[in-house]
């Protein structure tokens, strides 16, 4: 029986804009001892003024979750275009961060951990080891997170990190709007919220590492899971499209700030 992950696979290889732009690509795989290790996309860096601005997106750490990988392969074949949303940016993409999740259509991995919640605290999990070696490597200036919800009707988020990740998260609530609607709930995963973005969070997700300065600004980005599929892939690219250029106002703008 294939895996969902060939399934997506397949899918966007069948994809008319897939062979049209012809892969550029690198997929990297590390030495992890991994059954399926943890896979990377990193995008051809589209030129711009200055240093290139790092962003790593990550999905699919929840193997129930599938809108966030696909999102990634979208957001691939869209970095592929050389668009110009992304002058100046090196993306880097992780579409299933859990791949024996995925597979099995779970939340947790094999081990039956979720994984969202060992980052950071000495975790011995081959996926997390693999990630956490990736952010100490790359050191991204944004890190975008993924997820979907069930017990949420609207999209919402996490901020954390850099003083200034709320200002990612904002446009990007606003601009995936137009495909779902937003949690306006006072309380929201157990948490208070604002329009649907939350200043705490769960221990132990991925995240940049604690002695990276200056921090990253990161943001953690919700679907609601009762939501059509398609429409949770879209509002999710959307946001990221958004951020990113959030992200750029910002920087232009630092000295007013
Ligand atoms: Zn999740």
């Amino acid at each position: 029986m294939r895996s969902v992950t060939d399934e997506y696979e397949s899918d966007l290889r069948d994809a008319p804009a897939w062979r049209a732009l012809q892969w550029r690509a690198r997929s990297v795989r590390t030495t992890s001892p991994l059954a399926v290790p943890v896979r990377k996309l990193r995008c051809t860096p589209v030129p711009g003024a200055g240093d290139p601005l790092r962003v790593g997106i990550f999905a699919g750490i929840h193997g129930d979750e599938p809108a966030g990988t696909l999102a990634a392969h979208q957001l691939a074949t869209w970095a592929q275009t050389m668009p110009p949303q992304l002058a100046g940016y090196e993306l880097h993409l992780y579409p299933v961060c859990n791949p024996t999740g995925l597979a099995a259509k779970t939340r947790h991995s094999r081990a039956g951990l979720d994984l969202n919640r060992e980052f950071w605290c000495g975790s011995d999990q081959p996926e997390v080891k693999q990630l956490e070696a990736e952010l100490r490597a790359e050191r991204y200036d944004v890190i975008i997170s993924l997820h979907e919800d069930d017990t949420s009707y609207g999209l919402y988020g996490f901020v954390s990190g850099g003083l200034l990740s709320e200002h990612l998260l904002e446009p990007a609530l606003t601009a995936a709007s137009q495909f779902l609607p937003r949690n306006q709930a006072p309380i929201i995963d157990g948490f208070p919220a604002f329009r649907g973005i939350i200043r705490e969070g769960y221990r132990g997700v991925l995240s940049a590492p604690p002695e990276q300065r200056p921090r990253a600004l990161e943001m953690v980005f919700e679907t609601p899971v009762d939501a059509p599929l398609h429409l949770r892939v879209k509002a999710s690219v959307v946001a990221v499209q958004t951020s990113l250029t959030a992200y750029r106002q910002l920087l232009a703008h630092g000295a007013n700030l």
